[in-house]
């Protein structure tokens, strides 16, 4: 009986439950443990109170962590007890979570795997898993870690929309700024999305204490955030200003690229990228040519000046000195006969109340930045995801932040 015993140490199991069997199979590289019910009473499931027992179901088997190298099994017939509140009830097992066909050891290490690996795939491979099992390991994970999520104030979000696989498809996130984690996603981009994307994300007294949310200029979302969280300051933030101006040098780029290419000009062929960085990141070997470009009376040169000049906005520490530079920017792009250069322009004055914002909280999704590179990962890791929900369950996993152990 000594192995026995050892399992039963190993697996943390006690009396009324008993290890009868561990069945080395060497061939199979498989070690078979059975474990026995031993007493003729035990706890209904829900209310715990000490019933007779009523039968047993039939045999069952969770994957445990192997034995060195061998698979390990374990098996055994649950009993059901007979409540007088409660009817039949199948007894709960120390060793496993409700419904899942792994022990809570073997669930804790896959989760450990999983976060250490390079990919899913990856992950799943080393554990000898097909990928419904990790999609259901990784979903009891991210409940167990949504249950045990506090209550505690965050007083700076961030809301954002990401393209869900290709095409049209939008989801929105919402992020702990000085937590670094995603607090959940919803499908779409609307008002209506934006509103349950808050209700799901934090509760009734989280959402009164938010102090600031990071947002790009769209409408949707802004409504949104006024409505649900209406003390909340909104700071249309820098990542996005740039964005929205990187695109309009990106304009008038290629509507200039394809005019001079007419007449045999290839100036600007290849250059994307090199107008789109800030200017202090550009490869050496870009260096010379592009100075060349950037000095000359191109129109995507202007746009470039205008878009880079603007990085001084937010150099400023105090709203009103930021006000009066963007007074004199502004000036400069609405003059600048670019339409897209003036379209953002108006866009961003528009906003400004709301972008002046930043210099009383200094709160930019930027800030999230590492955190949208995971989020990448995790989308370039879920091409096989059909469902927004297994979907979610990934970027909470792996960029929730959550204690999912068992
Ligand atoms: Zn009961």
């Amino acid at each position: 009986m000594e192995v026995e015993g050892h399992y039963a140490m190993l697996l943390g199991i006690n009396s009324p439950w008993e290890i009868s069997r561990v069945d080395l199979k060497l061939n199979q590289k498989q070690v078979d443990v059975d474990i026995e019910y031993t007493a003729g009473e035990g706890p209904c499931p829900e209310c715990g109170s000490i019933c007779p027992k009523h039968d047993d179901r039939k045999m069952r088997t969770w994957r445990h962590l192997d034995t060195m190298q061998f698979t390990t099994q374990l098996h055994c017939q649950l009993p059901r007890v007979r409540c007088d509140k409660h009817g039949v009830k199948t007894v709960e097992v120390p060793w496993a979570g409700k419904n899942s066909r792994f022990t809570l050891m073997f669930e804790g290490f896959a989760i450990r795997v999983l976060i250490a690996a390079r990919s899913i795939e990856e992950a799943r491979k080393l554990l000898g898993l097909n990928w419904h099992q990790v999609e259901a390991i990784k979903k009891r994970a991210v409940e167990r870690g949504l249950q045990r999520r506090d209550e505690n104030e965050i007083p700076y979000i961030g809301i954002d929309e990401k393209q869900f696989r290709s095409g049209h498809r939008y989801i929105s996130s919402l992020v702990d700024l000085q937590g670094g984690r995603v607090l959940d996603v919803v499908e779409d981009r609307t008002e209506e999305a934006c509103k349950s994307l808050i209700s799901k994300a934090l509760t009734a007294r989280q959402q009164e204490r938010v102090t600031a949310v990071a947002l790009d200029m769209w409408k949707a979302y802004a409504n949104a955030v006024n409505d649900k969280l209406p003390q909340a300051d909104i700071v249309h933030d820098r990542f996005h200003i740039s964005q929205h101006l990187n695109e309009a040098v990106d304009k008038v780029r290629r509507k200039e690229n394809k005019a001079l290419v007419e007449q045999g000009d290839g100036r600007l062929k290849g250059t994307k990228f090199q107008w789109l960085r800030n200017a202090e990141n550009l490869p050496e070997r870009f260096t010379e040519s592009f100075v060349a470009l950037r000095d000359s009376d191109l129109k995507v040169a202007r746009a470039w000046a205008i878009k880079e000049s603007f990085r001084y906005f937010w150099d400023y520490s105090y709203a009103g000195c930021a006000n009066r530079y963007f007074d004199s920017w502004y000036s400069w792009a609405i003059r600048s006969r670019l339409d897209s250069i003036k379209e953002k322009a108006r866009m961003i004055k528009s906003h400004l109340p709301n972008i002046l914002t930043y210099f009383k909280h200094g709160i930019s999704n930027a800030a999230a930045e590492g955190l949208n590179s995971k989020i990448q990962t995790v989308k370039s890791n879920a091409r096989g995801y059909r469902s927004f929900e297994g979907f979610r369950n990934s970027i909470l996993f792996y960029c929730g932040g959550l204690e999912m152990a068992p």
